[in-house]
């Protein structure tokens, strides 16, 4: 298993598996699957409302929880002294575990940044009651990060953005790295583009970009392998997301060759510096309500 050292001493497997809109009997097959290729950490949210279908799929897995890395997040309606430790108790719950490993923040929430700290500060409290192994943040940009790692006490071991190709984060990844943070990347190929379209006229399909495909031809691994590849040789971790089998097995078959410099680079310069997802600055409980 390939992982990366986390500022706490501890582990995380560069390679995870994203479960974003997956639902039911799928989600619980495709989570059994993804532990039976390999995948060790699984990545949900209690926004995502399939913690029992990822549970689920670790238990008809058979295979040992000291042997999994779970992450699930807290969403912004459960920021709060006591809304927080109430909602991990809640994901336990659902999950049927006894502790989480990474526990993340799910946005920054910066018109409420308190309540962002409050969240931050029970998490910590839940740290050290042993029911979360690791804390981390998720969108937070490097100024989120700056007040954060001002305000509180244990740095976060993680933080997970939205990090592609074409969208490839500079700063912010720096600003981990500089800090010990590791960066986990959300929508590694680019899958964000399709899950909320705002003109679905404009759809944008980073694994037909012709660079892509040409080195997928150079080095005989499909479109995907190479855009996964390139994070994990930037040293990243990745979760990416499918519910078919062939690419569940297909994404995770990305250790035994490596891409060039040269062709790594030419991938970095694909940059566009487009964003999927809503800006954190923006993204609160008032823009979700809006955007309805
Ligand atoms: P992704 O980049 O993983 O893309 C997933 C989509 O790409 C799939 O639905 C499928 O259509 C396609 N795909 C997957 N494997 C493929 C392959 N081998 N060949 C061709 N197409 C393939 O996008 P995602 O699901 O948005 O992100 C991955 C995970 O990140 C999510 O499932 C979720 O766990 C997490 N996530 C976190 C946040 C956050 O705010 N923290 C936001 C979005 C997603």
């Amino acid at each position: 298993m390939n992982t990366l050292l986390m500022n706490n001493s501890q582990k995380i497997p560069m390679m995870g598996f994203g479960v974003y809109l997956s639902t039911g009997t799928q989600a619980i097959e495709s989570v059994q699957l993804a532990i039976e290729t390999g995948y060790r950490l699984l990545d949900t949210a209690s926004i995502y409302g399939n913690e029992y279908e990822v549970g689920e799929g670790v238990r008809r897995s058979g295979i040992a929880r000291k042997d999994m890395f779970i992450t699930t997040k807290a969403w912004l309606n459960e920021y709060g002294k006591e809304k927080t430790p109430e909602a991990l108790h809640r994901s336990l719950k659902t999950l049927g575990l006894d502790y989480i490993d990474l526990y993340l923040l799910h946005w920054p929430a910066p018109s409420s940044f308190e309540m962002t700290i409050d969240a931050y500060h029970a998490a910590e409290l839940l740290m050290e009651q042993g029911l979360i192994k690791s804390i981390g943040v998720s969108n937070f940009t490097s100024e989120h990060l700056h007040r954060l790692l001002s305000e509180t006490d244990v740095i976060p071991a993680v933080n997970q953005i939205e990090l592609h190709p074409y969208f490839i984060q500079t700063e912010t990844a720096l600003f981990n790295h500089q800090h010990g943070i590791i960066t986990q990347c959300w929508s590694p190929l680019g899958g964000i583009y399709t899950n909320h379209p705002e003109n679905p006229q404009a759809i944008i399909n980073l694994l037909s970009d012709p660079l892509i495909i040409d080195l997928a031809n150079k080095y005989n691994k499909t479109p995907a392998q190479i855009v996964l590849r390139w994070h994990i040789q930037h040293k990243y971790a990745v979760i990416p997301k499918s519910i078919h089998p062939s690419r569940i097995m297909e994404n995770f078959d990305v250790f035994g060759y490596s891409l060039t410099e040269d062709d790594s680079s030419q991938i970095d310069h694909l940059n566009r510096n487009l964003r999927g997802s809503a800006h954190p600055d923006v993204f609160d409980l008032s823009f979700m309500a809006n955007r309805k």
